[in-house]
């Protein structure tokens, strides 16, 4: 089957955007991701995917534990700097959750210990046991057919 059809089909389920936070030997580390979803509530499990090629990779599998940080609308430009899409490097300020960064003002932040790892495809799933969560009360940032969206409320009772 042809790649781009598979990535178009993918692209048809709109999802938030997340940026997964990691750190190792002190040193904080961010990366853009959009393949998160919840796993399990008893226990509480959420589900992550990472790329073989993105450094997140082992930086997790060294640390075993991350947090998962669901952006707000307002933070398109930290999605963007988190999947290496902007031209110039950004210094980011990361708050503290359970001994991990977090992106302050993401809409949640969920700290999760690696229970597991199933290596599938070109992909590494981590199956996460939370920890800790905090929340805001913002409107979130939407990803949909490769393109950043936003809700609108006048869309949405139409
Ligand atoms: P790098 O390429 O080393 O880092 C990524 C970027 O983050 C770099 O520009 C780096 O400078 C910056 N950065 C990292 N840490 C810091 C820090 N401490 N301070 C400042 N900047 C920092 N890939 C997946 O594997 N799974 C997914 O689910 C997924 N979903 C995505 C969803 C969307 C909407 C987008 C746009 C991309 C997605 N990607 C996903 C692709 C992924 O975000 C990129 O391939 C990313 O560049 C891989 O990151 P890396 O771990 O290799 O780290």
């Amino acid at each position: 089957m042809d790649d781009r059809k598979f990535r178009d089909a993918m692209g048809k389920f709109a999802t938030g955007v997340t940026v997964i936070t990691t750190e190792v030997d002190g040193k904080e580390h961010g990366m853009t991701a959009n393949a998160f979803m919840s796993a399990s509530l008893h226990p509480k499990l959420v589900v992550i995917s990472i790329g073989e090629n993105a450094s997140m990779l082992e930086k997790i599998r060294k640390s075993q534990k991350f947090a998962v940080n669901v952006l707000s609308a307002k933070q398109q430009e930290l999605s963007m700097v988190f999947a290496g899409q902007m031209k110039e490097k950004k210094a980011v300020n990361f708050a503290r959750l359970e001994d991990l960064p977090v992106i302050e003002g993401a809409i949640a932040q969920v700290t999760c210990n690696v229970v597991s790892e199933y290596v599938e495809g070109d992909h590494t799933l981590f199956i996460g046991s939370v920890t800790n969560i905090q929340l805001e009360d913002e409107e979130p940032l939407l990803f949909f057919k490769g393109q950043y969206r936003f809700l609108s409320m006048q869309e949405v009772f139409k």
